[in-house]
């Protein structure tokens, strides 16, 4: 701890000289051009900064945990393109097979060997599914589970929860009407209420609502879809209760329990959050870190049920560039690392250490703050409480995060740009870097506080 308190003395200081030496000026411009081509300045919403303040960085580099942008600022990331990165940025081996793979074309239409070797890689190393389907985002992978559970079910409703994200497949994007169990209203313009409709949402962490939802539409219900470690708006970690609860209803009512793991799969563990709780759902979707930084997702299941899939099912599905050799190659050199022996054990516990060293800080101030976290994922809340549920989020208290975001930002630390965004710790991140961000966030909470 007293080590600690020197490293805090000093970074002060650099922090200090960091602070005058900031500027954003070319980050800004391009932004100020990048609106006049892209709504908002952006190509996927979230990345526009609108939650926090200022223009968003553009990033010109990344190595292992840092980031550099346009303005030469340099900064310890823990967004690693919002999962993806586990390995950090521009990882040696995954680069090589990148560019290997490369120099022979990128795309045939084909199948490919690369395709088999990542499939193997995956399915020799997960016990939750038989087979899978190669897709290239994880709202593809969503999209196209739930029409493989209404294609096997012959049902058309889903029941999904509040606080979890699934990509912007369109019976998705609801949210709750009143009442407990009811029908979903579209959270977004596009999508015809009678979409909507085909939709249920209910509360996480709420056993009750579920058995009254499964009693009134279970027999219509084709599946139900959960982020088993919800972790797009805020870590909502669930208890596994809950998700035994799930699995027994959808055995029940004959619907089938889809795990969304696009953030969860290969980040609490090379099987994901099934193998973490050892549930067997029927469908596992995957994004993010399956593609090794390349556009790639997934989704599985047993021989039987991935049967209905074209060209052995009615259900059709398909993608010209799924499954391209260099998104191929970039996953199977990003997996193939992850199954090196206690890797997800040493990050798990550095996560630990990183975040128990921030929130025993703000403990012993008496801020009201905690961390949660799960394997590499980490959430700070501006709560002392345990949330599980999405409407256990003080949205006043994102007013903090604003300040902290803006703060971190000047002394070289990169978080997402929204309180309700988990950060990632990679396989780059050594403990020295961890702890030298753990100060940072520290000096920085004082001044979240004391304002
Ligand atoms: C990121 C995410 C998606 C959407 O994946 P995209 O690749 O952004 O389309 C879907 N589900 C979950 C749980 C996610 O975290």
């Amino acid at each position: 701890m007293r080590g600690c308190k020197i490293q805090r003395i000093c970074l002060k200081f650099v922090a200090m000289e960091l602070t005058n030496a900031i500027s954003r000026v070319r980050s800004a411009e391009l932004f100020a051009e990048a609106k006049k081509y892209f709504p908002g300045g952006v190509n996927s919403p979230v990345r526009a900064f609108k939650s926090v303040s200022g223009p968003p960085l553009f990033i010109k580099e990344g190595k292992g945990c840092r980031i550099w942008d346009e303005d030469d600022n340099e900064y310890l990331d823990f967004c690693g393109s919002w999962g993806p990165l586990i390995l950090g940025h521009n990882n040696d081996a995954i680069r090589n097979l990148i560019i290997e793979t490369v120099s022979r074309g990128t795309s045939f239409g084909t199948p490919t060997r690369l395709g088999n070797e990542l499939g193997k890689l995956i399915l020799d190393n997960n016990r939750y599914v038989d087979k899978i389907r190669f897709v290239s985002s994880g709202t593809e992978a969503v999209m196209s589970a739930l029409r493989l559970a209404r294609g096997a079910t012959g049902r058309n409703k889903i029941i999904k929860f509040d606080g979890c994200y699934h990509g912007h497949v369109d019976s998705l994007l609801v949210k709750a009407g009143s009442g407990l169990a009811t029908f979903g209203v579209s959270t977004s313009a596009g999508i015809p209420e009678s979409f909507a409709q085909e939709t249920i949402v209910l509360p996480l962490d709420d056993p009750e609502a579920l058995s009254e939802a499964m009693e009134k539409y279970g027999d219509d219900v084709a599946a139900i879809i959960i982020e088993p470690m919800p972790a797009n708006n805020g870590l909502l970690l669930q208890r596994k209760s809950f998700l035994e609860c799930l699995r027994l209803k959808c055995y029940k009512y004959g619907s089938l329990l889809i795990f969304d793991e696009v953030i969860n799969g290969f980040r609490v563990g090379f099987e994901g959050a099934a193998g973490y709780y050892d549930i067997q759902p029927d469908i596992i979707t995957y994004g993010k870190i399956i593609g090794g930084g390349m556009p790639v997702g997934a989704y599985g299941g047993s021989h039987e049920l991935m049967g209905h899939i074209a060209p052995d099912g009615p259900v059709y599905q398909a993608g010209t560039l799924s499954a391209n050799p260099v998104a191929m190659a970039a996953g199977y050199a990003a997996l193939q690392q992850l199954l090196a022996p206690n890797f997800y054990e040493e990050m798990a516990a550095k996560t630990q250490v990183f975040a128990r060293q921030i929130e025993d800080y703000g403990q012993a101030k008496g801020y009201e703050l905690s961390i949660t976290t799960v394997g590499s994922i980490f959430w700070l809340a501006f709560s002392t409480e345990t949330i599980r549920r999405a409407d256990q989020i003080d949205a006043n208290s994102m007013e903090k995060f604003k300040v902290l975001h803006h703060e971190l930002l000047q002394r070289g630390v990169y978080l997402g740009p929204s309180g309700y965004e988990v950060g990632f710790v990679s396989a780059a991140h050594t403990t020295a870097d961890l702890e030298q961000a753990a100060a940072i966030i520290c000096e920085c909470l004082d001044i979240v506080f004391s304002s």
